[in-house]
């Protein structure tokens, strides 16, 4: 349920239907950026007497929110989120672009690439220190060590960090290189890790598990939202069919579905979408013109000799080349690239 309160109500009318709601023993969330004053509420609400709120003062409207997800759905909050990560903007008319290896491979890679990506104007570098691999003995990444590289990279570079925590213990020591912590296609449903990635209040990049409906990963995301963490990202990366010629499906249709259904900004990612280089960014540019709010792509320096990934990723001439259509394209869809500077 949803309860629409005018936006200059008395501190006091907005505590009486918090404390009405803690009652029924559910939780107020209080919503952020509504033309309105909304209240969501979550718990078991199906007890609720609408009657009861309608009549506390201030109170304009009890909406019942009919999908299974509540505080990520347009029902209650209609406009789009906005993630400020360290003031750069993200959803809204503004396009963002993470790019960067699949895997920080040593001190010096991840430097180079991180510099040309920053000299490009990109503002976030992609990077994974701890690597879900299918294989028990492929690369599994460099742990602590790329989480210090990755630190490093912040602090001598100025440029925001994307990377992934696989599980629970390494929380703290992700979130506190990370500006964007990447929740993985394989952990969408490890609503354990979520909650707890939630409780760090740090943005979110919640990649849709290769076999997850929309509404699961909608679902996903409300784990985390419901920890009053609304900085939430979603990203479309492809999910699991009978088709063997490209690596994924990456599943365009996810991204109207979601901008209808949910306030959440939406990123795709095309490098494990169809997971083969050169048809990377016909795909880039399919998500723009879909109306992503921004992409997640693989580029390395030398992606032949990429630990991980090499065959999805990107070359810098490539990235280069796709960043100038990218220009092009934005205002067609009414939408401004985020980089801080274009060469
Ligand atoms: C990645 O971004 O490198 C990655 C492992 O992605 P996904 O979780 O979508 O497979
Ligand atoms: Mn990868």
């Amino acid at each position: 349920m949803l309860i629409l309160m005018n936006l200059n109500s008395p501190r006091q009318d907005i505590q009486n239907v918090k404390d009405k709601i803690i009652s029924f023993n559910c939780t107020p969330h209080e919503i952020p950026g509504a033309s309105k004053l909304a209240i969501g509420i979550t718990g078991p609400s199906e007890h609720l007497i609408k009657e009861e709120f309608q009549l506390l003062s201030s109170v304009e409207e009890v909406i019942r929110v009919t999908k299974k997800y509540k505080l990520v759905s347009r029902q209650m909050k209609n406009d789009d989120t906005i993630i400020n990560v360290n003031e750069t903007i993200i959803g809204g008319n503004e396009l963002t672009i993470i790019a960067g290896p699949c895997a920080i491979e040593s001190r010096e890679q991840i430097f180079d690439i991180a510099g040309k990506l920053k000299e490009m104007g990109v503002n976030f570098l992609r990077a994974g220190a701890y690597k879900p691999r299918s294989s028990p003995y492929a690369f599994q990444g460099l742990k602590e060590k790329g989480l210090e590289y990755l630190c490093d990279v912040k602090r001598e570079i100025g440029i925001n960090i994307v990377t992934e925590v696989l599980d629970q213990s390494t929380i703290s020591a992700v979130a506190e290189v990370a500006d964007i912590i990447q929740l993985g296609a394989r952990n969408m449903q490890n609503y354990a890790l979520l909650e707890q990635v939630g409780k760090t209040q740090k943005p979110v990049l919640l990649k849709r598990g290769m076999s997850a409906t929309i509404e699961e990963l909608l679902l996903s995301a409300e784990y985390i939202v419901s920890q009053q963490n609304y900085n939430v990202i979603l990203c479309e990366r492809g999910i699991r069919t009978f088709e063997t010629a490209t690596r994924n499906t990456l599943d365009l249709n996810a991204v109207p579905v979601i901008k209808k259904n949910s306030h959440l900004p939406i990123f795709v990612d095309p490098s494990h979408g169809i997971g083969i280089w050169d048809k990377v960014p016909a795909m880039a540019m399919a998500a723009i013109a879909a109306g992503a709010d921004g992409l997640i792509i693989e580029v390395h320096t030398n992606p032949e000799k990429a630990l991980s990934d090499g065959l999805q990723t990107l070359n810098l001439t490539t990235f280069r080349e796709l960043i100038q259509k990218l220009q092009e394209l934005a205002p067609v869809v009414n939408k401004k690239l985020n980089l801080s500077k274009h060469e």
